[in-house]
């Protein structure tokens, strides 16, 4: 029986976790749930899953959580120094990290420095503290299992005998797929006038808010470049991007001898959270089984750049090294949340993103507080700047 800590349990992540831990209860048991604002789901979880303890970052959501009137056997903590206590206990076997951004990132270290087998979901933290976290998993024997469909499709089509964080051997490339969101068809001039309700209808995928904007701007395809880059200790030249509407493949690796092995499955984040859990082992879910005879065809096209300045600039970032990923990260939660809130056009997000990103002197990394500091700096910096836009 594995222990198993949720963060960010409420979310999209946390939902698709909790779906393929139901239908295991002889192999997985429910440790520790940790959620921000939602306290009503919080409050219907702890009495189904009776954990030992909850973590509520919000206090609001903390206090209705308390005068809800949970049963004694679960303790209640509020705060994020709470959530990095909490995944550190010892009877945890498994965190799945399902926070939204860099607010994830502090717990996803304190994970890895307790050597705790990680099953990330938080890509943010990687794309801005990758540099810490890998000699950090390398030094504790912490084992990182990713669960970002792509990277977990990569890792899938990896020897057995690979391990995280090394440059896989005999690969030539990897070839990372893109659903390209709602607008990859979009004539770029229609582009000014989108929703954000157009924005999160992503066509394949169920997911949050801020990843479904992030995957109409391709900011979400430029982050994963980033995060492969870091996982499979990759440059990012050799990591490439390819349009693939339907969704099936997700991600290859070219080998040297001209082999591509891929991972196809309905896009469904069960298959890769079950692959996580299962360590190894392969559990049943609820994912729809696909039907490779209904399919008729699957097609693939080249990224355009243009049309998607984020995944240049994910690109360049890299190139600049140090905290200029933290600082394109930063710029882009609060270009999408302005966006979300109808502050600021489509457009705008990897205008402000480039902006943003060209502004700062990109310093090495070397702690977590200082990449928080610099995410804070950024997060003001970049308000300010949408603000100054009217
Ligand atoms: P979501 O918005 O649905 O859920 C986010 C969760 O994080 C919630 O439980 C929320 O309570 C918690 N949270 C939010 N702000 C917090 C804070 N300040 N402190 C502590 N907890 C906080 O998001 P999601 O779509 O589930 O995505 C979670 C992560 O997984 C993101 O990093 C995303 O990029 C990644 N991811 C998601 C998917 C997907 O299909 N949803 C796929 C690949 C990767
Ligand atoms: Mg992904």
């Amino acid at each position: 029986m594995k222990q198993v800590a949720v963060l960010g349990a409420t979310g999209s992540i946390g939902d698709s976790t909790l779906a393929v831990i139901r239908r295991h209860p002889d192999k997985l048991k429910i440790h520790s749930l940790t959620a921000h604002r939602n306290s009503d789901k919080m409050i219907a979880l702890i009495a189904e899953f009776a954990p030992k303890r909850v973590v509520i970052t919000d206090h609001k959501a903390y206090k209705a959580v308390l005068a809800s009137g949970i049963a004694a056997t679960t303790e209640c903590h509020y705060g994020a120094d709470a959530l990095n206590d909490a995944v550190q206990d010892p009877a945890i076997d498994l965190v799945v990290a399902g926070i939204v951004g860099n607010a994830g990132m502090a717990s996803v270290m304190a994970a890895v420095k307790a050597g705790k087998t990680l099953l990330l979901a938080n890509k943010e933290s990687i794309v801005t503290a990758g540099s810490l976290v890998m000699p950090l998993a390398q030094k504790t024997g912490a084992k990182i299992i990713p669960l970002d469909s792509e990277h977990n499709a990569i890792y899938q089509c990896l020897p057995d005998s690979y391990r995280i964080g090394e440059r896989p051997a005999s690969v030539a490339h990897l070839t990372l797929t893109a659903s390209g969101g709602p607008f990859w068809n979009t004539p770029a001039a229609a582009f000014k006038t989108i929703t954000p309700a157009q924005a999160v209808a992503h066509p394949q995928w169920d997911m949050g808010a801020k990843i479904s904007v992030d995957s109409a701007t391709l900011m979400n395809k430029g982050l994963e470049v980033i995060e492969a880059h870091w996982l499979f200790s990759m440059p990012v030249a050799d990591i490439r991007v390819c349009i693939h509407p339907q969704s099936i493949i997700h991600s290859m690796v070219n080998y040297v001898d001209g082999s591509i092995l891929a991972q196809l499955g309905t896009p469904d984040m069960q298959i890769p959270i079950s692959y996580g859990l299962g360590m190894g082992q392969r559990l049943a879910n609820d994912a729809a089984l696909l039907d490779i005879t209904a399919l008729g065809q699957l097609q693939f096209y080249p990224a355009n750049h243009e049309k998607f300045p984020n995944l240049n600039l994910a690109r360049q970032a890299i190139e600049m090294g140090g905290t200029a990923p933290a600082i394109l990260n930063a710029a882009n939660e609060v270009a999408v949340a302005a966006f979300l809130n109808e502050e600021i056009a489509f457009t705008k997000i990897s205008d402000i993103n480039d902006r943003m990103l060209n502004s700062f002197t990109v310093e090495e990394v070397e702690s977590v507080s200082q990449l928080i500091e610099i995410d804070q700096m950024i997060h003001q910096q970049t308000t300010k700047l949408i603000k100054s836009l009217g």
